[in-house]
């Protein structure tokens, strides 16, 4: 088995996947020189079980899709095949004794690292894998670092922040703009957007009205 030393990790329900998603993961391969990134879409992920989220295979397979193209860019299965919730703490194990030699990146938006002091078992985390923040908007820098005073864990800083190109994308609009009939496109790769349209994700009723107009403007 290949041998890694820095390994990017992008956990996410991923429903959909964005190109929030997408610019994260690159940014974050660039600027800290992780040779992949490991895309991981969440099982039953403990904060979201109040709503219902989409069935596993089309988020892996929506993953796989938006991956495709970028040759760093790897998807993992094992959150959606391991049966009960996902804790990221139990998957960075795992990765961790797959790759003992590699230094783990944990990759969220700014948001999602606000939270993780709620987290399950955080300090071991934090000992298992470095947390990246990606800026986010609404979220600013200042702020996080306020709010987190460097978790220093045997002196070592393990969040990073790092700016992106901040793109105000969630999956939660996107899903309310498939709900009501307005577009995705540029939101999300083409092959996604195709993938959500031809599965009738995101539709609590299909609506012939609205996939008539599609397929009409896609023949123009
Ligand atoms: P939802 O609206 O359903 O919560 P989401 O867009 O936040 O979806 P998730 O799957 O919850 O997507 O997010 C996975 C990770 O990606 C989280 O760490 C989240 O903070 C980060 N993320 C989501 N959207 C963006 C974005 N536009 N830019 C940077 N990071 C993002
Ligand atoms: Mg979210």
């Amino acid at each position: 088995m290949k041998t890694y030393q820095r390994l990017g990790m992008m956990g996410g329900t991923f429903d959909p996947i964005h190109y929030g998603h997408l610019v994260a993961a690159e940014e974050a391969r660039y600027q800290l020189e992780l040779e992949k990134v490991i895309f991981i879409p969440a099982g039953r992920p403990p904060h979201k079980t109040k709503r219902e989220i989409s069935a596993a295979r089309h988020r892996l397979n929506i993953t796989r899709l938006a991956v495709a193209s970028n040759p760093f860019f790897m998807v993992s299965d094992i959150e959606i095949t391991k049966p009960g919730l996902s804790y990221t703490i139990n998957t960075m194990q795992i990765f961790k004794d797959k790759f003992p030699q590699a230094e783990l990146f944990f990759i969220t938006g700014a948001d999602a690292v606000l939270e993780i002091l709620s987290w399950k078992r955080v300090e071991e985390l934090l000992r298992l894998c470095y947390f990246v923040a990606a800026t986010r908007p609404g979220y600013q820098l200042a702020e996080l670092s306020k709010n987190i005073p460097g978790f220093p864990i045997n002196g070592t800083k393990r969040i990073i922040t790092m700016e992106v190109p901040a793109l105000a994308i969630s999956s939660t609009d996107l899903r309310q703009r498939v709900r009501e009939g307005r577009p995705i496109k540029y939101l999300v790769p083409e092959a996604v957007e195709a993938y959500i349209l031809n599965n009738n994700l995101y539709r609590l009723h299909p609506n012939p009205t609205f996939q008539k107009n599609n397929r009409r403007g896609s023949q123009q």
